[in-house]
């Protein structure tokens, strides 16, 4: 539309005045161009930077970090585009780049590297400076090569997260295409990286909070919440038939009231620590064993027959008995290692026979232990009698 006015115009122009005509005419339509480009581009950016808000809002709700990941590789070559990618983790302490994932078209992709380090190569400029690298042809950046591009890449825009003043992770995007990435795709990068590491962060919270309400933070066994959401789970199966029974035992240390009297609290702190190791080690992933109480502990037992569980329990039983726990007793000046034999009493109870709920799988081990071991003179297993 422009060029036939404009060449016309030139042509008359130029006849008149001669070639004072290119100027005349020249500037403004080299000034339009320029015009026109800055305007597409900046429409460009607009349309990035809108998908960016959603995007990274998307990104912030996930409470998993692969989930989180998965969402950032799905996404990412839909916005910037990108043949390959890595995500690196930095651990500041251990002064090392490990790579968290490494993806291509869209798909996360297993892939091994040796640990990077700082200073070196990149990734390593882009962890010291904090800023983000952007290079359009393999000749900008061969001499940071650290091994790991593939040798037909040219572009590479390297973006760091940072978090505290301190770089905690770091996007790489590569192309084979020369000047795959413009300083504006730069600038959108920079944004859905600081939401991508905001909600690795808020991922990261997430799990660590997770793992703190469930579990006892003396033994760092399971607690009291978390088995009676197993047994949620485990009745779930009974009714589904994915199960055929489900056993329980209940173990409670006979008189440790008395070893906290003649050692100290701390000392029967440490018993319960090596209590909790022995019984893990034992337990292993035949059930799941948490802290229930005080000195009490559960052991909940998928597809376990009540028989099986009374051996098992039995087993546990002497394990408990036949060796002895080190403490290091506060109530002595020096401190000094003892050794303290203990033994407990079980009570065991099998659903669907002994309870039709979690409850009363429960309460009738508990019976069982109080009237059938402790009652009975302690260290002994007894099982539910209905
Ligand atoms: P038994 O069960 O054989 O009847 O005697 P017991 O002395 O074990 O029973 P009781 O229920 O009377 O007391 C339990 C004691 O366990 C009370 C408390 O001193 C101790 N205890 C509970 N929790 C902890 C803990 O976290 N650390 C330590 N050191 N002791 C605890
Ligand atoms: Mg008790
Ligand atoms: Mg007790």
């Amino acid at each position: 539309m422009l060029i036939l006015p404009i060449g016309i115009i030139l042509f008359i122009l130029y006849q008149q005045i001669g070639l004072l005509s290119i100027l005349l005419i020249g500037v403004p339509v080299i000034s339009l161009t320029w015009i026109l480009k800055l305007y597409k581009q900046s429409k460009q950016i607009n349309i990035h930077l809108k998908s960016a808000g959603e995007f990274g809002h998307q990104l912030t709700q996930k409470l998993h970090i692969d989930g989180v990941l998965e969402l950032f590789i799905n996404r990412i070559s839909t916005i910037v585009e990108t043949e390959q990618g890595y995500i690196f983790d930095i651990y500041n302490a251990e002064k090392e780049i490990h790579l968290l994932r490494y993806f291509e078209n869209g798909e996360a992709i297993e892939k091994n590297i040796e640990p990077l380090r700082n200073g070196l190569g990149i990734t390593g400029e882009v962890w010291q400076t904090g800023k983000a690298l952007l290079f359009h042809s393999r000749k900008e950046w061969k001499h940071l090569d650290m091994g790991i591009i593939e040798p037909n890449i040219e572009s590479i825009m390297t973006i760091p997260i940072v978090r505290d003043k301190l770089v905690v992770a770091e996007v790489m995007l590569v192309s084979t295409k020369k000047r795959a990435y413009e300083n504006h795709q730069m600038m959108i990068m920079d944004i859905l990286c600081s939401y991508l590491g905001v909600a690795i962060e808020n991922a990261r919270h997430h799990s660590l909070a997770m793992q703190q309400s469930e579990r006892c933070p003396l033994t760092n066994l399971y607690n009291f919440r978390y088995i009676e959401r197993e047994l949620q789970v485990q009745f779930t199966n009974l009714t589904n038939h994915i199960t055929k029974n489900v056993s329980l035992i209940l173990i409670d240390i006979d008189r440790f009231k008395a070893v906290n009297d003649s050692f100290g609290h701390q000392s029967g702190n440490e018993i319960l620590c090596q209590l909790a190791e022995r019984l893990n080690s034992i337990v292993g992933k035949t059930g799941t064993l948490a802290r229930y109480g005080g000195e009490e502990f559960v052991i909940l037992l998928p597809n376990l027959a009540k028989e099986e569980a009374f051996k098992f329990a039995e087993f546990i039983r002497l394990s408990i008995a036949n060796k002895p726990f080190a403490v290091h007793s506060d109530l002595d000046e020096y401190r000094s290692k003892q050794l303290v034999t203990i033994t407990a009493s079980m009570g065991v109870a099998t659903a669907p026979n002994d309870a039709d709920d979690e409850q009363a799988l429960i309460r009738h081990a508990d019976r069982a232990m109080y009237t059938g071991a402790k009652q009975a003179g302690r260290n002994k297993v007894a099982q539910y009698v209905g």
